[in-house]
């Protein structure tokens, strides 16, 4: 049997527990605290901060092979166990032009995709901010974000003038939160938010998934239509990035890529996540493989399966906290499970928290009409947000 090791133990480690099962696949967990989500279905838990390089080396002697579930980890510390022969997959060369904003725009723009304007910002620019704003041809509003360890949108912030651009830099100069290096970026006027999962093995082989639709609020994922509605073009385009980006990587794993569709049909790339991604979770019910399978697929040398969906579409909506509380929402979860085809995962985490992922709900449907899936999405939402 073999024994893969997760940096990280929030709900995309969780949802590894079903397809390791059918794998025969046991997961060695690395993630700080007894009460986050994959500790239930670990074999073994190494109790530590995911950027600790010294439990993971720990974490080592406990498995075959580590991949990555959160990419907050600390590279140059962990470069040194390669050379004691620890097996990372995807590599650490392949995580290397990714974990900072800055540096994968960069990358991408190197490739020659398509992505917004964009400069770096640190915060002793501040002083010469409208000068490096008029260099990098960028005008408000533009996006504000922190080159590392943002996470459903923290981190990231529309802001509309100079004024409230220094005001932000400020405020988080004193928090001191995501320490003082920035990417500053246009803003696009996207139509609509679009994102691919794809798959990559050791011999070169790629699989891409449906596009779908992502309905951001307050820049967290809200809500995934799949499919979404695109032309064969855009659909062309998408999976031609997803092929470039992976082969020059020389990717091992499932890759999660975000991308904005503007109102002329152009197609430029958000941000590529080097791991499961939350609009890849409608898998799970809704495609012959889900995204976790095939994540463990890849890592694992397995031939990797079939990501057709199994049925004509699908809506997946997040479940986020709205309240700080120590709450199953029962209730909730059981009025929604009620729902024709629905299929509702919970994480088990044991604070809510507003904006904090607690699951998701994924509705399988028959015949694909996105209006009639955004109408069940919103049936969701009030169930889940309304008052109890
Ligand atoms: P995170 O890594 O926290 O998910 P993202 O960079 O993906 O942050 O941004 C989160 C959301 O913010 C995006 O899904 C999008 O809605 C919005 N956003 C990010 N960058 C831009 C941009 N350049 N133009 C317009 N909206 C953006």
């Amino acid at each position: 049997m073999k024994r893969v090791g997760v940096i990280g133990g929030g709900q995309l480690a969780l949802m590894m527990a079903g397809a390791a099962q059918k794998l025969g696949i046991q997961l060695v967990v690395q993630t700080p605290s007894p009460n986050d989500p994959a500790i239930t279905i670990a074999s073994e838990t190494i109790f530590a901060p995911i950027e600790d390089a010294a439990a993971t080396a720990k974490l080592a002697t406990r498995c075959d092979l580590i991949t990555f579930e959160n990419e907050f980890v600390n590279l140059e510390a962990l470069s040194p166990l390669v050379a004691q022969g620890v097996f990372f997959r995807p590599g650490l060369q392949v995580l290397s032009p990714l974990l900072d904003k800055y540096d994968q725009r960069c990358y991408l723009k190197q490739l020659d995709l398509p992505i917004p304007k964009f400069v770096a910002l640190d915060w002793n620019d501040i002083g010469g901010i409208e000068e490096l704003l008029l260099q990098a041809q960028l005008q408000f509003p533009v996006v504000l974000k922190a080159r590392r360890h943002g996470y459903d949108g923290q981190g990231t912030f529309i802001v509309q003038d100079i004024d409230a651009l220094k005001q932000r830099l400020e405020s988080y100069f004193t928090q001191q939160k995501f320490q003082s290096l920035f990417l500053l970026e246009e803003f696009i006027p996207f139509e609509r938010e679009l994102a691919v999962i794809a798959a990559r093995s050791s011999a070169g082989e790629i699989v891409t998934y449906p596009i779908v639709e992502t309905q951001q609020e307050l820049q967290v994922c809200r809500r995934v239509l799949v499919p979404a509605d695109i032309s064969r073009t855009v659909t062309a385009e998408i999976e031609a990035i997803a092929h470039t980006l992976l082969n020059s990587l020389q990717a091992v794993g499932v890759f999660g890529i975000e991308l904005f569709l503007t109102p002329d049909g152009k197609v430029l790339v958000n941000e590529i996540a080097p791991r499961t991604h939350n609009s890849g979770h409608f898998t799970l019910d809704a495609c012959q493989t889900s995204q976790f399978e095939q994540h463990l697929r890849a890592v694992c040398d397995l031939p990797l399966g079939n990501p057709a969906l199994t049925c004509e579409g699908a809506v997946m909506v997040n479940l986020l906290g709205y309240e700080c509380a120590e709450n199953e929402y029962l209730v909730k979860r059981q009025q929604i499970s009620r729902i024709p085809r629905s299929h509702v995962h919970w994480y088990g985490k044991s604070e809510s928290r507003p904006g904090r992922k607690l699951g998701h709900v994924t509705v399988l449907l028959d015949t694909w009409n996105r209006t009639e899936a955004a109408a069940i999405a919103q049936i969701i939402e009030s169930l889940w947000y309304g008052v109890e």
